[in-house]
């Protein structure tokens, strides 16, 4: 009987459900996809498998079990489908994973039931994750899946750093503590870039910068997190594409007291009318830096106040972590934005933290030092891949397991 080496990834968000089937043998992808707009009139499935044409399916997929039924045939037409042999467990991302969930976690009716309780902290993802769960279940009920959380590698973040300075009983009640996101990435791009350096990550200090449409710091020693800038939710921490980020809470009462706006009305606009577009009306970093250079005024700004908070991010975790060996770039605007890095490691150099122009306007797919040689600390651009973390982290639990 041959092994069974695919792991299929499921990352479902509120309309749509992405997808890639990996082989753990090399890593590869047998296939990849995704389903959008879910619910909605225009909804579309692209499908693309490594041999073979990319296909593309224009319906309405009502519901996340139908667009889950339809990835399923996708998957079986390149004779990959869900009851494949070749297929080794279903690994979920989830983005919550509370105070219960420290490592990816074989999933049963248990398992669920908890991930649901953690909705009135996760409200807008974790909903969407379940739903991905239980029609991958109903699908292949005797396939192991794991659930692997975006929070779990932030869950050594020591007290004095997860703790909120409010009333502890209030706090305790409701579950508020800083919590972090993007662990998976924050996991895997600080692993890759103790590689790259050729160092044990027992041995490495590092600050990792994901700079995606979501963006979040964090400070790793030895591997392990010890602070992280997204909090009970990912609002906290940097500018990003359309959070906030970091903002005074009183902002929130007044908008509400005297600018008469609902607590709905503010949530909408601190998480989705802030950050670079509420600054300037885009929230993709190329369009800004377009602008920007035509001496757009607005997108100079919002690129400004990105790069100042990014600054300040770098130089509150050196104190964290006292000593930094790595500054590690990632996601689409830390892999592909220069001018980004370059602004944000500007004046640093007293840190031993600097940037090499020429080589860090190389554009490359690839693991890649933009420091100069005789730099102190290690600026590095590696790319993320969280799918291939997670299909990692399921693989490994389901081969400990048997
Ligand atoms: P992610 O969430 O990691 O997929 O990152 C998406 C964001 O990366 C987009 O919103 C863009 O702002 C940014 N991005 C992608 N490519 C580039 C690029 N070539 N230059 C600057 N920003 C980019």
């Amino acid at each position: 009987m041959t092994e069974s080496t695919l792991v299929l990834v499921l990352n479902a968000g509120s309309s749509s459900v992405k997808y890639q089937l990996i082989d753990m043998l090399d890593g590869s992808r047998a296939a990849a996809g995704l389903v959008e707009r879910i619910g909605e009139v225009n909804g579309r499935l692209l499908h693309t498998p490594a041999r073979g044409e990319r296909r593309e399916r224009l319906r309405v997929f009502a519901d996340h079990a139908e667009a889950l039924a339809a990835v399923a045939e996708e998957l079986a037409a390149d004779d990959l489908g869900l009851g494949s042999p070749g297929l080794a467990a279903i690994g979920h991302r989830v983005v919550h994973g509370g105070q219960r969930f420290a490592a990816p976690t074989l999933i049963d009716d248990e398992v669920v039931a908890e991930i649901r309780r953690l909705i009135p902290v996760a409200p807008l993802h974790n909903p969407a994750n379940i739903v991905g769960i239980e029609v991958a279940r109903a699908l292949r009920p005797d396939l192991p899946q794991v659930a692997v959380f975006d929070t779990a590698f932030h869950s050594t973040v020591p007290e004095a750093a997860a703790t909120y300075a409010i009333d502890r009983k209030t706090a305790e009640q409701h579950r508020v503590r800083r919590y972090g996101f993007h662990g998976t990435s924050h996991q895997y791009v600080s692993r890759a870039a103790a590689r790259l350096l050729g160092r044990d990550p027992a041995e490495l200090n590092m600050i990792v910068l994901h700079l995606g449409n979501g963006a979040s710091a964090s400070a790793v020693s030895g591997g392990v997190c010890v602070e992280t800038s997204m909090g009970l939710t990912p609002l906290e921490g940097l500018v990003m594409g359309t959070r906030s980020g970091d903002a005074d809470p009183g902002l929130v009462f007044h908008l509400h007291r005297v600018g008469g706006l609902t607590i709905d009305e503010i949530d909408d606009l601190l998480n989705r009318r802030s950050g670079l577009v509420g600054l300037c009306g885009d929230n993709d970093m190329r369009e800004v830096l377009r602008r920007a250079g035509e001496g757009d005024g607005d997108a100079q700004l919002a690129f400004d106040v990105y790069v100042h908070r990014l600054r300040k991010y770098i130089g509150a975790y050196y104190a964290v972590l006292g000593r930094v060996d790595a500054v590690v770039f990632t996601a689409g605007v830390g892999e592909n934005a220069a001018p980004v890095r370059e602004a944000a490691c500007a004046g640093l150099s007293a840190l031993g933290i600097e940037v090499d122009p020429a080589l860090n306007a190389v554009r490359s797919g690839a693991a890649r030092l933009i420091s100069p040689d005789h730099g102190r600390v290690a600026v590095a651009v590696v790319p993320t891949d969280e799918e291939l973390e997670i299909a990692r982290q399921a693989f490994a639990l389901v081969h400990d397991d048997i």
